[in-house]
């Protein structure tokens, strides 16, 4: 068996070491004689594997006690339309920063609940560039404030956390948690779907300053609301046990690769490798504003888009698989999330300056 080098943005690429310990133990959990899949939630078992995944989780991002990890379902999606269900608490608006695909669809989804301002977008640009602070133009009555820290498709990513003075920040760190360290205490709430950098589709990471919940919008669902499973420890009704055990498996990992300190500095080389490749050739181009490109989700163009199909079909022949950009910007997309290996990285510049000599 030889695994190859994946670049997808989603569901991605997880740990090497991961994916054997759940396969050495996935007949046969601790000498339980069952697979953890098959497991109750309510198993003290369980139970133990469920809190040590929040431990460890709270370890390695230092999350302040004030705050309430919950381990959730309906992806990042589902929060488009919870935080505003749950965050509004007798307010008619919220902010929103609008970056790309993914802060457009939480716009979209929180007008149906509340009058969404616009406080900076960078539409303008092709949603190149993340706004500057003083291009922010922010409403103190707001509920929240909303921004994506790092948007998936257009390989954006703030450079800076935004300052909504007393108004809570909400971020949504889908495709960039667990990249770097980020100071917890700066946001009222944090989301991320898993399948990005923490795990398998189908969990969802909610981290919120308890404060903030317990008052929801008249008819909200009781599985949408923070409360609910906050007070459950996110076992109101079965969770995603699966996904939450392999989480907490990829937050030992982390652990081992020295935490998100280390995590960082790696990804900082594999990004500056690979965006100095690009810069370096005029052959391949990145539009992104150099202080906001993104150091999870590379994507990058073709001089002549008649190649792309044959660049994709030389790659995926040699191994490097996923690397088509999403159909909404077209050209190459090079996703290298914490679980991408340097060598992956390596291997797909060495690639890239082949292709492109074969051109000439
Ligand atoms: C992938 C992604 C989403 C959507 O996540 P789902 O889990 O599919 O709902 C939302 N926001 C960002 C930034 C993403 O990368």
């Amino acid at each position: 068996m030889t695994r190859k080098f994946n670049f997808s943005a989603g569901p991605a690429a997880l740990p090497e070491a991961v994916l054997k310990q759940a396969q050495a133990e996935l007949l046969d959990w601790h000498g339980e004689g069952l697979s953890i899949m098959e497991m109750s939630h309510r198993s003290a078992e369980y139970i133990g594997v469920a809190a040590q995944a929040e431990q460890d989780l709270r370890e390695l991002m230092q999350i302040p006690d004030n705050y309430k990890v919950l381990f959730l379902q309906g992806g990042a999606t589902a929060q488009f339309a919870m935080v505003p269900m749950n965050l509004l608490r007798g307010a008619t608006s919220a902010d929103y920063i609008n970056t790309g695909v993914w802060s457009g669809k939480a716009i979209k989804e929180a007008q149906r609940y509340t009058q969404v301002n616009i406080a900076a977008s960078t539409e303008g640009n092709s949603f190149t560039s993340a706004p500057a602070q003083s291009e922010l133009v922010l409403n103190p009555e707001a509920a929240y404030l909303h921004y994506t820290t790092n948007e998936t498709i257009g390989g954006v990513e703030f450079d800076y956390i935004p300052d909504a003075g007393d108004v809570p920040l909400v971020a949504d760190m889908s495709s960039d948690i667990l990249s770097a360290p980020v100071d917890v205490s700066r946001f009222g709430l944090i989301y991320a779907g898993a399948q990005k950098n923490i795990g398998p589709a189908g969990l969802t990471v909610v981290i919120v300053r308890e404060d903030l919940i317990g008052s929801t919008l008249a008819g909200t669902p009781t599985m949408y609301d923070y409360k609910v499973h906050a007070d459950a420890d996110s076992m109101n009704n079965t969770p995603p046990t699966f996904g939450w055990y392999l989480a907490g498996l990829v937050f030992q990992w982390l652990k081992q690769q020295g935490g998100l300190e280390a995590i960082a500095a790696q990804n900082r080389r594999k990004a500056g490798k690979l965006y100095a490749a690009i810069d370096g050739s005029d052959f391949y181009a990145n539009p992104v504003a150099v202080a906001n490109r993104s150091i999870m989700n590379v994507p990058f163009t073709l001089a002549d888009s008649r190649l792309d199909a044959r660049f994709l079909e030389l790659a995926e022949a040699e191994g490097l698989l996923n690397l088509k950009g999403h159909r909404s910007v077209g050209g190459m997309r090079a996703s290298i999330y914490n679980a991408v290996p340097e060598a992956a990285v390596d291997a797909l510049i060495d690639f890239m300056q082949r292709f492109e000599k074969e051109q000439a």
